[in-house]
């Protein structure tokens, strides 16, 4: 039996606020546990909250920018659980009236352009955190991320793989970051997913029954954790078996899903709007200031890369994955002109170099001047492509600009024929079988002697002037 996969995915991102969202606690990350807290954000009687309107305005950006409709009238709700790290009993949302709802973005997967759903963004409160101790006899809670704001983005069952799901969550993460109203960070939890996955027979009308994945910390353990359970769930249908609908917990070491909780087990949220907070209302005017103050976002900016500096698309989507990554290339251009060579750069060395160190753009130990002038080497044939790959190495090391390291390691191509000529003749009299095989129309032969030349002179020598001389020397130039 041929199946098809179905993936809806639910994002939590917290907003870059000063301040909660109902009070005027700190939100900072990292203080001793429960000194960010006060009346309203600890659930004690008596108290009311009052909406941050910063939160509201953050909120009303992702939804335009993920091409939503803003609701002008949207409502809070108490979702009511009982849980420790939630000192109201109830955990404020939005239920049946969301702020956003009936939106999209595009992905692009294997070059090609997709279309993903997304069903509805609201704003809702973190709950607090558990610390389990194994030394104590007891787990402690601290409220400090007690009403923390976020949103909730639900996308449809749109998306059919795991790479799908994955260019999803990158492209999503690359416009709160564009907007500046979320860090986008994973493995901190400032952008959280779970994943609903189901299997249905192949060009099936109706969906198969989905488990819902939780745990997914990283970019690479959401597309793990759906790649298994989507083996897990054809194995269960092959065999004849059906699938449960149940809460699945993705277990990052063994590398699989086990169940959570059932369906059964499931929480009645008894959702009721919350009488303590008014309607939210937009206005029209809100939303057009909003949409006049939004940033170049990735999609605008990936086209405009494309036609402003003749890049390739895939080069464009990579460079303006990152927002901070599309200014570091635009400062290398406005110095060195030569947009593709600079890209090349960028997404090659620079990218590769990042990467090895963990380190994000803003952390380059390469400023995109000192990326600039090393190009520019390169074209006034002061050094060869090889040796800048030394240099760039050397300036990832001290940081120090690239003509210094030139000039300290001596590493000026040498473009002087009279010294090259002197290096062929050497290098053609210790192989004089080599050269009677390029003279007899071994044509490979050539690269042999351009190697040892190279050797000879570090690296250093022109490669268009030695292989015009050897040529000449071995007599086919
Ligand atoms: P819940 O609140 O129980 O999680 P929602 O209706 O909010 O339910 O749906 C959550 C997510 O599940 C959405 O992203 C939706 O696209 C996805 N989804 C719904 N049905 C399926 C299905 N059969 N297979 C995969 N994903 C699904
Ligand atoms: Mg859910
Ligand atoms: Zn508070």
């Amino acid at each position: 039996m041929k199946f098809e996969s179905v993936i809806g995915l639910e994002v939590h991102a917290q907003l870059k606020t000063k301040t909660k969202v109902f009070c005027n606690c700190s939100t900072r990350f990292g203080a001793p546990p429960n000194t960010h807290t006060c009346p309203v954000c600890l659930g004690m009687p008596g108290v009311l909250p009052v909406l941050n309107r910063k939160v509201a305005d953050y909120a009303v950006r992702m939804g335009i920018a993920t091409n939503c409709n803003i609701a002008s009238e949207s409502r809070f709700a108490r979702k009511n659980y009982f849980y420790p790290d939630l000192p109201k009993g109830y955990q404020i949302s939005q239920y049946e009236m969301p702020l956003a709802q009936k939106g999209y973005i595009d992905i692009e997967n294997n070059g090609e352009k997709e279309r993903i759903g997304i069903t509805r963004i609201h704003i809702e409160e973190d709950a607090g955190k558990l610390n389990h101790d194994p030394n104590l006899p007891v787990s402690m809670v601290d409220f400090n991320r007690t009403g923390v704001p976020l949103i909730e983005i639900v996308s449809e069952p749109d998306i059919r793989t795991p790479e799908q799901a994955g260019a999803y969550l990158r492209k999503l993460r690359s416009i709160l970051r564009y907007l500046d109203i979320c860090d986008g960070n994973m493995e901190e939890g400032s952008f959280r997913c779970d994943a609903n996955v189901s299997v249905m027979p192949k060009g099936s009308e109706t969906f198969g029954t989905r488990a819902e994945l939780k745990n997914l910390n990283s970019f690479k353990h959401v597309e793990k954790a759906i790649a298994f359970e989507i083996e897990r769930q054809k194995e269960i249908i092959g065999d004849g078996g059906k699938v449960v609908q149940e809460t699945r917990l993705w277990d990052p070491v063994k590398n699989v899903t086990t169940s959570m909780r059932s369906k059964e087990e499931a929480h009645d949220y008894r959702y009721f709007p919350d009488p303590d907070l008014l309607p939210l209302v937009i206005s029209d005017e809100w939303i057009q200031s909003v949409k006049a103050s939004l940033p170049e976002l990735p999609d605008q900016k990936k086209e405009r890369f494309v036609s402003e500096y003749g890049l390739p698309s895939l080069d464009a989507e990579v460079l303006t994955s990152a927002r901070e990554l599309a200014d570091y290339f635009e400062a290398c251009v406005r110095i060195f002109p030569q947009p593709k060579p600079v890209s090349n750069w960028v997404m090659g060395a620079l990218l590769g170099l990042l990467n090895a160190e963990g380190k994000s753009i803003e952390d380059s130990p390469i400023s995109p001047a000192n990326l600039a002038e090393l190009l520019k080497l390169i074209a006034d044939n002061v050094i060869s492509g090889k040796i800048a790959k030394t240099v760039f190495d050397e300036m990832a090391k001290s940081g120090k600009p690239p003509k210094a390291i030139v000039e300290e390691k001596g590493l000026v191509q040498v473009t002087d024929t009279a010294a090259i000529e002197a290096v062929v003749d050497t290098v053609i009299a210790r192989h004089p079988k080599e050269a009677e095989d390029y003279r007899g129309g071994k044509d490979k032969v050539l690269g042999f002697f351009v190697g040892q030349i190279m050797k000879e002179t570090k690296g250093k020598a022109n490669p268009q002037i030695v292989n015009q001389i050897l040529k000449e020397r071995l007599g086919r130039g």
